[in-house]
């Protein structure tokens, strides 16, 4: 049974990780001041973070009535259950990161003292070393599940999708349990299922013994988003840091090609939008990109400018990507995907953001509602209206949606009735 804990971890942490966390593209060279408060953020941690990892195999694991049992407690995320039964999970491994007090101190620190440049690039940094503690945790945990003959899945955390963050005090009583408690002295969740010190993650990595059925869904593989490049165990490429979207395509521009007339109609034509029609038109020209392909497929791009409901109100940009099936088959949703907008900086000002980066960006990333249904569907989605600029509630980010699929629903229907 593995169990390792390690208060010197690697924290090297690779610097286009952190550039993608401070929201620079790719090719962007960080320069002049902001190079200087990267470099210190650094420097900082370097000389004083004190961070620290713990994994533990579970004692008992099983799956039934609808909820995960991990060593006697009980969790009741669909998508963490799904994942862990379609690949046949036989137990987990249950682990905690902290980037340390000690980063926290400061950042409090730099907050009163009016800092707050400073103050972010800590912070983010933060957010960094978490996510590369997480990582090469991963890796250790696979390169032992290797030599067993095992294969790990992707970590799943409360606070992602379908995981209440409710439950998340609950999981460190269970991992903590008779354990390094000089350790988990340094780590506490509060009612809200907030982490303290906030930079550090609690996760749950499934075991199978089953790698057929890993290599067969590419869900079920989690190189795909590790960092970790030197890997000998990779299965699939690391996708994280590239940009599906085709970000050359140009807004506003509706390809020409004719829908061919069909009997069936695909889209209700006296649709009830949630939204005014002035407004869906305007999107539908000025932010929405529709490419149609030869099979009859769809491809959607759609734009999102917004501002932060606080730190003073930064811009931001994200853009959506949809992909529909054809028209015959109820224009069924086959993929879609929200991430920022190449170059967009505003999104890191979100609270969510500044509190905890990997939560919040793993839920725009992996949120796709009405994945699978035709996109008539979006007509009768419930869902409150929570119009806020920002990202950092699942309302808002799910009225976001609405929107952008009332938009390509609206878009089609025009087309349609050309
Ligand atoms: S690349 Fe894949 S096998 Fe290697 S450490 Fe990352 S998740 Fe594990």
């Amino acid at each position: 049974m593995l169990e390792l804990a390690d208060t010197f971890p690697d924290v090297n942490v690779q610097s286009a990780e952190y550039k993608r966390l401070l929201g620079y593209p790719t090719e962007r060279v960080i320069e002049g001041r902001a190079r200087e408060l990267s470099d210190w953020a650094r420097n900082w941690y370097t000389e004083h973070g004190r961070p620290w990892v713990y994994a533990r195999h579970s004692n008992d694991f099983q799956i039934r009535n609808d909820a995960v049992h991990i060593d006697g407690a009980l969790f009741s995320s669909t998508r963490l259950q799904g994942l862990l039964q379609q690949a046949q999970a036989h137990a987990a491994i249950l682990v905690a990161v902290s980037a340390g007090q000690e980063l926290e101190h400061e950042s409090q620190k730099l907050w009163h003292e009016e800092k707050p440049d400073e103050y972010f690039f800590l912070e983010v940094f933060g957010s960094a070393v978490v996510e590369h503690l997480t990582t090469m945790t991963g890796a250790r945990l696979c390169a032992w599940a290797e030599s067993h003959g095992q294969g790990v899945l992707p970590h799943y955390s409360p606070g992602y999708p379908e995981w209440d963050v409710a439950e998340q005090p609950r999981l460190l009583q269970v991992i903590k349990h008779r354990r390094n408690p000089i350790l988990f002295d340094r780590l506490e969740a509060l009612e809200t299922g907030m982490l303290r010190p906030k930079k550090s993650l609690l996760a749950v990595f499934g075991l199978t013994r089953h790698l057929q059925s890993m290599r067969k869904l590419t869900d079920l593989v989690p190189c795909e988003s590790c960092s970790f490049l030197p890997c000998q165990y990779r299965r699939v490429p690391y996708q994280r840091a590239s940009v599906p979207l085709d970000s050359e395509m140009p807004a506003a521009q509706v390809a020409s090609i004719p829908i061919p007339a069909a009997s069936i109609p695909a889209l209700n034509k006296f649709a009830n939008y949630s939204v005014g029609m002035k407004a869906l038109q305007r999107w539908s020209q000025e932010r929405l990109a529709l490419n149609h392909h030869a099979d009859g497929t769809i491809e959607a791009v759609f734009r999102y400018d917004g501002t932060t409901c606080t730190n003073m109100g930064r811009s931001l940009a994200f853009d959506y990507f949809v992909k529909l099936g054809r028209r015959e088959q109820g224009y069924p949703i086959q993929d879609q995907r929200c991430q920022p907008a190449p170059g967009d900086t505003g999104h890191t000002y979100m609270c969510r953001y500044m509190n905890n980066a990997e939560h919040l960006m793993v839920a725009i990333e992996r949120e796709r509602p009405l994945l699978g249904q035709p996109l008539n569907d979006i007509l009768s989605w419930q869902r409150t209206n929570d119009p806020a600029g920002c990202y950092c509630e699942p309302s808002s980010r799910k009225h976001k949606w609405g929107l952008v699929l009332e938009t390509i629903h609206y878009a089609l229907s025009q087309q349609e009735n050309r």
